[in-house]
């Protein structure tokens, strides 16, 4: 039984776990197959405020984590099947860890990357399909390789893999991107990424030996093609991790938690969430940590008033 149980441990998820430790609650933080969440697999981070020459993702992850330790918040690793939210206190089902409760929780669980849903693609994760360039870049030194997307993501994505691949081949299914001006910028002027645009993607062509190229469908001539290619890094976004809780929080079309404007509050009192898996729109690690601060000071505020356990006894 405890005070609070935070799930997750993106920026969100550890921010809640710093001030809630720092609060004395004695928060428990579930650490699921992710640990870190999303920036453990990017490069380095520009716009994390405090760190003027950048910082690498993992290693700010590490230290958030260090610092809610410290402070004496408790991890365990386990993947949340499910929550009932009907009584307080709410109880999880956790695998490796079975049943845990809590008075309150904070759901950071974020967002993971999103698939095409096209043949061939699912099978050759591992053998030349990825979504994560810094964890795959590496294994496609002089090898030309496709990024599909044209958000931010994408951008990245393609700029960060010219460090190993001879050419990086950025196919989008539209003419105009969706990614910021600084970042399509930054793409064009590396003169070893080259444009494939208008191209939807149809099917990953593989062979004996993994990922060979990317059919598509030239959206101008309606004619299809193939790209050949070694690897298909595919950066078209995320979907919220929310599936766990079935449908007992409100939710929007997409998935996304809805939380009460200006505060974490979600439809059922005493749980909150923060960070990517209740934001479409900002959806940055700063942003997420500010969002995880709110919900603990929200959560603290809530177990003021609502305890239904004689912590006196326990802690
Ligand atoms: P995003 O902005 O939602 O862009 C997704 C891209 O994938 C879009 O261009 C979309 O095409 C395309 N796409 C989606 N589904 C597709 C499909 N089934 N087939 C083909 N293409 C598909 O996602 P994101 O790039 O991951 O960025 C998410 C958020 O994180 C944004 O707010 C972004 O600014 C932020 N971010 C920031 C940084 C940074 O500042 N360093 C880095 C990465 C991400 P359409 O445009 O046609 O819809």
């Amino acid at each position: 039984m405890y005070k609070a149980i935070i799930i997750g441990t993106g920026p969100a998820g550890l921010t809640a776990a710093i001030y809630l430790a720092r609060a004395n609650m004695k928060p428990l933080v579930i650490e699921g197959p992710e640990p870190g969440g999303q920036l453990t697999t990017t490069t380095e981070v520009e716009n994390f405020p405090g760190f003027p020459e950048g910082i690498m993702g993992p290693d700010l992850m590490a230290n958030m984590r260090k610092q809610a330790e410290r402070f004496g918040a408790e991890f365990r690793t386990g993947w949340v099947n499910s929550v009932d939210t009907s009584k307080r206190p709410f109880t999880l089902q956790v695998e490796g860890q079975g049943e845990l409760q809590a008075e309150a929780l904070i759901i950071s669980t974020g967002a993971s990357a999103k698939y095409l849903g096209i043949p061939n693609e699912r099978e050759n994760v591992g053998r030349g399909v990825s979504t994560c360039a810094t964890c795959d870049g590496f294994f496609f030194r002089g090898k030309k390789i496709i990024v599909v997307g044209g958000g931010d993501s994408a951008m990245e994505e393609a700029n960060f893999l010219t460090r190993f691949a001879s050419e990086v081949v950025l196919v989008h299914r539209r003419q105009e991107m969706r990614a910021s001006k600084i970042m399509q910028d930054r793409a064009r002027e590396n003169s070893k990424v080259t444009w494939s645009l208008n191209r939807t993607p149809l099917e990953v062509v593989a062979g004996p030996m993994g990922v060979t190229g990317l059919k598509v469908r030239n959206n101008e001539s309606g004619q299809e093609e193939v790209i050949e290619a070694s690897g298909v890094f595919i950066a078209i976004g995320h979907t919220p991790n929310t599936k766990f809780l079935g449908r007992q929080l409100e939710v929007d079309e997409t998935g996304y938690l809805i939380t009460k404007p200006g505060t974490s509050e979600t439809s059922i009192p005493g749980i909150f969430a923060c960070g990517d898996v209740q934001d479409t729109k900002y959806r940055q690690a700063i942003t997420a940590a500010g969002s995880g601060c709110m919900a603990a000071l929200d959560c603290e505020k809530y177990l003021e008033g609502h305890a239904v356990h004689d912590w006196s006894q326990s802690l």
